[in-house]
């Protein structure tokens, strides 16, 4: 498995030497400011104990607190973690919030534990890092295996420690505990901005824009959703057990693939994969491998499930003409080259997927304030926050001649230089 890690100190070198940042900037933004680990015992229902490895890494708060959700995965290693955090400092400043960027994760696989064993790890993951969260020091949020039940439980537990509740600790919590509305469906509608943000610049008419999405979880699900309602042509879809392409001159139908993921857990409607052996002989659809769905004709990919899905090995292969980001890293720095070479528009992550921390960002001003927007206070915010940092970015990009990434990288590094300059001035 290639470090995650190397692959954004490359996209930060690379945006560095393009920018000419200065050397000690460069130097303070090769490493995380902290790294936290620790062994979490828990007990299991049959009276066992296992011990979990978990981490929290504080990248940076040269702009605000640490910021950046908890995951919960089998293969969750410090590296991927490492990554994660510098990505979300990087993100924020996008975004022009003012967070740094943080993240925790458990290498646990969520789904083998039951509710109490879950709840029991969630505390015990609070309890291992009470001394350096805080909601004016790092705000955890959900990620990948992590929900709102979980931040109920986080957010409880911080207030058992120290004695008093504390909501705006943690984001991404339930209604009823603090939460914001608007946050379950903030990443996903945050991506559709920004392709409607695309669509205007690039003359993409809807019902013409063919879409192949990878991954049907919180992200890709209501990503998809307002798309298809919006009249884009949904051709193909996967998530980890299938992957579907529609008929020749068909569209996916998004509420018959909800309602198979809702009902199977799987976007196949036929459930031909789960059945083994057994051709599809589906008029609408047919089944194909992971990755040949990535490389299939279509306007749009978007990448909504996991890092490195395009490598240097499938990148030349990629026939869309634009690439959204929704997942975190989901392109290696090695296809970013392939693919701008071959003219593909590649709308980064910390841009495309900013919709999740900037309602984040909502949730803690209420928090803090102690009021609750409506969802149309939400929505209405949320909107100009993700327009102007895909608006800057287009506009660096157009007048330096450089891609989105890089350009998005650039407007970051600067705002995050400029901090560090004046707490060091
Ligand atoms: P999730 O766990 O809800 O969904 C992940 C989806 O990806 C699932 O449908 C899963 O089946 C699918 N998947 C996993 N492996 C796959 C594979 N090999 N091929 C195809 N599909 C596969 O997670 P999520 O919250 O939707 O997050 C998805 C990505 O978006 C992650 O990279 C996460 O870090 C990023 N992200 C999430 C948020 C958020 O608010 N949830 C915010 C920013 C970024």
């Amino acid at each position: 498995m290639p470090s995650i890690f190397a692959n954004a100190l490359a996209q930060l070198e690379s945006a560095a030497r393009q920018m000419k940042l200065p050397k000690e900037i460069l130097a303070v933004l090769h490493q995380p400011q902290r790294e936290v680990t620790a062994a979490l015992p828990v007990t299991m229902d049959d009276g066992s104990q296992k011990i979990f490895s978990a981490y929290r890494v504080q990248y940076s708060n040269a702009r605000g607190p640490y910021k950046g959700g908890i995951r919960f995965h089998p293969q969750v290693t410090l590296d991927e973690v490492r990554a994660l955090a510098f990505w979300m400092a990087v993100k924020c400043a996008v975004a022009g919030i003012p967070f740094g960027g943080g993240k925790g994760g458990v290498m646990v696989d969520p789904k083998k534990l039951s509710a109490g064993e879950l709840e029991r790890l969630s505390r015990g993951y609070l309890r291992a890092f009470a001394d350096v969260i805080g909601p004016e020091r790092d705000v955890p949020a959900p990620d990948v295996g992590t929900n709102a039940q979980i931040m109920d439980w986080i957010s409880d537990e911080y207030a058992r420690v120290t004695g008093h509740a504390q909501p705006a600790v943690i984001t991404g919590k339930s209604l009823d505990r603090g939460g914001s509305r608007g946050r379950e469906t903030a990443t996903g509608r945050g991506g559709f901005f920004i392709l409607q943000q695309l669509a205007e610049r690039l003359k993409l008419k809807p019902e013409k824009t063919r879409l192949i999405v990878q991954g049907f979880g919180n992200v890709g699900m209501h990503f998809t959703r307002l798309a298809c309602r919006d009249g884009y042509r949904l051709i193909g879809i996967a998530d980890s057990r299938a992957s579907i392409l529609a008929a020749p001159d068909r569209s996916l139908d998004y509420a018959v693939i909800a309602n198979a993921k809702q009902d199977y857990g799987t976007v196949d409607p036929c459930r031909c994969t789960a059945t083994k052996g057994k051709i599809c002989r589906c008029p609408d659809h047919r089944h194909l491998t992971p990755d040949k769905l990535l490389t299939t004709d279509c306007d749009v990919l978007v990448l909504a499930a996991l890092e490195n899905q395009i490598t240097k090995a499938n990148a030349g292969k990629v026939k869309a003409r634009i690439i959204l980001e929704l997942a975190n890293g989901p392109t290696a720095p090695e296809a970013d080259v392939i693919l701008d070479r071959r003219h593909v528009t590649v709308v980064p992550d910390v841009i495309a997927n900013a919709g999740g921390v900037v309602v984040s960002y909502f949730e803690w001003q209420q928090n803090r304030e102690n009021v609750s927007w409506t969802e149309s206070q939400i929505k209405q915010q949320l909107q100009p926050v993700m327009e102007k940092a895909f608006q800057e970015a287009w506009e660096l990009s157009r007048q330096q001649r450089i891609n989105l990434r890089a350009a998005a990288f650039q407007l970051a590094l600067t705002r995050i230089a400029q901090s560090i300059q004046k707490k060091t001035a």
